[in-house]
């Protein structure tokens, strides 16, 4: 059981920004940049090479939609990076496959691979998690 089985059984709170019936998405605890969100299908997957084509279809029709959902929530963001670590040897730290939104801001100043090597969490109160959360909450069904 990895931590995010943990987190889609709700045994372990998270900043919820979207969820259906097959697909949950929540900050990423690190905030490469704020607004670094994880999106993972609920049925556990270890890692790209795992998808049945119906779990892969509802997980990456999802990504478009969240992605224009975090864009939306500040205008501040100018472009999104979407990766996937699969495998340890790729740089995955949690065996539960996940797709990272992370969004990008004019001269941010970062370059390369962006997760999982920055952990911001010392920036980041309850507080500033939760208002991030809200405001791409707020976004979806605007469309
Ligand atoms: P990976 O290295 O597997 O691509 O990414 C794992 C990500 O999970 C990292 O960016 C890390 O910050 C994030 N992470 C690890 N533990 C937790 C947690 O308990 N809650 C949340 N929201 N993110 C986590």
């Amino acid at each position: 059981m990895t931590i995010f089985d943990k987190i889609i059984n709700g045994d372990i709170p998270s900043y919820k920004v979207y969820e259906n019936q097959d697909v949950l998405a929540f900050l990423d605890i690190s905030q490469v940049t704020p607004g670094h969100t994880l999106v993972v299908p609920k049925k556990h997957v270890d890692d790209i090479f795992g998808y049945d084509t119906d779990t892969a279809q509802k997980v990456l029709l999802q990504l478009p939609i969240i992605a224009r959902a975090i864009k939306a929530s500040n205008s501040d963001i100018t472009g999104i990076n979407i990766q996937s670590n699969n495998g340890p040897s790729a740089g995955q730290s949690v065996l539960y496959s996940h797709w990272h939104l992370i969004p990008r801001f004019d001269n941010d100043g970062l370059t390369g691979t962006l997760a999982p090597t920055i952990d911001n969490s010392a920036e980041f109160s309850p507080e500033r998690y939760q208002k991030i959360a809200d405001a791409i909450k707020a976004q979806f069904g605007k469309e």
